[in-house]
This record gives C-alpha cells, structure tokens and sequence, in this order.
C-alpha cells in the first residue's frame, strides 16, 4: 500500500542535506507528525530535532520507545546515471543519495509510527544532520539534553542500512569498538655503508612484524569476531639511499570486541616489543556494546518474519554508528534497515518495494514492542 511515504521520501531526498544541513527536512518532519511535541537543538552548525508523543491514557506511559536516524548524507561524487539529489524513480528503484543510508530508514519509521494508533507508551523520533561527519555535536549531545529532562527513551531502534543480501537478513545488536594506535621505534640514523655503528630500526622491527601485522588479540565469542590488529602505515628514513632510518614509525587500528581493550593491548605489545626501544599511542574512538535485551531482538525478530518470511542472523560487524551513544546512556539499542550494497556509492538505490516492506516490519516491530511488555 503506498499510503504517501515513497512521496515524503522523494521530498526529502531532493533536499541536498550534506553533513552538517538538514536543509529543512526536519521542518517536513515534523509536519508528518503535527501531534508529536518537538524538541530542536542546534549546535556548532549541527541540527538535531527530537519528536515525541505520550500515546498512553493518563500520562503514564509504560515504557519509550525511540526511533533514531541522520538526515545529512555523504557528498555525491561524479558518474551518476540519475541526478544524485533528483529522487527519481526508474522501474520500481529509486536512485538517490542518501535513499539506502538512511532517508528510506527514516520515511519507513516515520510512516509506522502515522499508522499507529494503539499504544501505552511514549513513541519518539531523534535526528541528527551529522552522523556522517565528527558526530560530536549530534545524537549525542540530544540525549544528554533528554536525560537532564528526564525523558531518555528505553529502547531505541536505528534505522542504518544493516541488511546484506535480502531485506531483513540482518539485525545488528551491537558493534565493536575502534582504538587508533600509533607507535614508533627509536634507532640511530647513519650512513648506510656502516650499519653497525648505527641501530636501524627497521631491523628491529623485522622480527617481530609477524606478531603485529593482520594479528588476532583474541578468540571472539558468540556474538563478536575477533579483534584484529591492523596495520595501516609504517614509515621510517628520509626518502634517499645512503642514509638509514633514525626510527619508525607505525600506525594501526583494532576494532575491538570486549574482550580486548585498551589496557589488553598495550600489555600485549610490551611482551612483542620486550625491551625494544618503544613508545606507544592508543585512542579510543569508540567502545563496543552488545544489547541483550530479550523483548527488543524478539520483536525485530518477529515482525522481519512476518512481512518478509526471512529469519534474521544478528549481528556485530561493520562500523561504528550513533547506536553506540544511545548504548551509552543506557538504552537498549538495535539496528535495522535498508541493504547497504549501494550506500556511498555512485547511483546509491533502494526497491520502492523493500522501503513499503520496511514500514510494514516497523509497523509490526511497534505492535510487537506493545505486546510484550507488560
Ligand atoms: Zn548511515
């Protein structure tokens, strides 16, 4: 049934909403949903509007759930077969940047929620114009703002690209984290004719690349992969022949699972490096999560099932997202959206098709959310 989400999606497809701009899009929002209350937050040049409606009789909403999304979207590119911002649709496909991650996410949710009219609690809708930028100023800072007003949601759904091959394949329910490390050895820079006067430090580091390069820090378990350290830049020496390396200098990332943080790491690089000369940088960007709430990963489970008669696998890879800070302040978070096959890339699309079956899923998610709490 096309009930005026594939036009609403077209609308805000056409607005050309790059990180940081939400380019009015919200204003269209909040339009859709006319009887929800709306909170906006702007900072450094960063939007982000929060909509809520307590659908329970009396004021006492049993529980909040929120759906969340970004609204800004990655610059275009050059090569498209179909104007990037023009939301045209050719045989069933709209092409569009932005249409996969994650305006046909955000169109679906929007349109589930108009469709719903018995609820005990408070549905509510978080958007960022940047997600794809720094983030800093995004979902963020919108739910410290929720939590000081005491209206933090309980569970929270985002609505990434999170499907693989077929509509529904899978959920993610959490994500690994990411430490940036940058280490550099100390040698002793001198004419290459007479190496052993002078430390190299690219011998140095020769034997104990293998326990560096592509390693696994753990075992993983059920729900992560293992963390892998990854090796992404060495460089040593002053770009001529006759003169060797005064050090080195190694840069690196590992998307971590639980298991291995950043005091983990650094134990095991002291044991690699023993007692070479060694200095050590870690950052971490961001920490994993899992959600292990039963009723959530239930209720996606289900309603997936019922529109689209696929079992979803749940799932921790790919990126970081804005999940992690609603997992931050507490709430219980999911993943769920489009195919991601075509996001950031040139003719980015989606199946008018699989953005009305998504609708339907959150439609269902939202029903079957009610039901199972008491
Ligand atoms: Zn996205």
């Amino acid at each position: 049934m096309q009930d005026g989400v594939i036009d609403f999606l077209v609308k805000i497809l056409q607005r050309e909403s790059i990180t940081p701009n939400e380019c009015g899009i919200f204003d269209l929002v909040k339009n859709e949903l006319d009887d929800f209350k709306s909170i906006y937050l702007d900072k450094n040049g960063v939007k982000n509007i929060f909509l809520y409606k307590d659908f329970s009789k009396n004021n006492k909403p049993k529980f909040h759930l929120c759906f969340g999304g970004h609204v800004d979207v990655v610059p275009s590119g050059n090569g498209w077969d179909y104007h990037p911002f023009g939301g045209v649709i050719d045989n069933g496909i709209i092409y569009s940047r932005g249409v996969a991650d994650m305006k046909g996410g955000i169109a679906s949710f929007i349109y589930a929620i108009k469709n719903i009219k018995d609820f005990s609690g408070i549905l509510s809708i978080l958007l960022t114009s940047d997600e794809e930028g720094d983030g800093i100023y995004g979902t963020k800072i919108m739910l410290e703002h929720l939590k000081n007003i005491n209206l933090l949601p309980d569970f929270a759904l985002v609505a990434e690209p999170t499907s693989n091959k077929t509509l529904g394949d899978v959920v993610k329910i959490g994500r690994r984290g990411s430490i940036n490390g940058k280490l550099k050895i100390q040698g002793k820079q001198g004419h290459v004719a007479y190496p052993n006067k002078f430390i190299n430090p690219i011998d140095l580091i020769t034997p104990i690349l293998p326990r560096l390069s592509n390693v696994l820090l753990d075992n993983g378990d059920d729900n992560f992969l293992a963390s892998r350290l990854v090796i992404t830049n060495i460089s040593a020496g002053i770009g001529v022949v006759n003169v060797t390396p005064n050090d080195l200098e190694i840069m690196f990332n590992v998307r971590n699972n639980p298991l291995t943080t950043q005091d983990t790491l650094k134990k095991y690089l002291d044991s690699v490096f023993n007692n070479l000369p060694y200095s050590l940088e870690l950052k971490q960007s961001s920490y994993p999560f899992i959600t292990d709430s039963k009723i959530l990963i239930e209720s996606i489970r289900y309603a997936i099932k019922d529109i689209t008669g696929i079992c979803c696998s749940l799932d921790t890879g790919g990126g970081t997202s804005d999940a992690r800070y609603f997992s931050n302040f507490g709430i219980d978070v999911i993943e769920f959206g489009l195919l991601n096959e075509s996001i950031h890339a040139i003719n980015e699309n989606a199946k008018v098709d699989e953005i009305l079956k998504l609708r339907d899923i959150f439609k269902v998610f939202i029903e079957q959310m009610e039901n199972s709490i008491e």
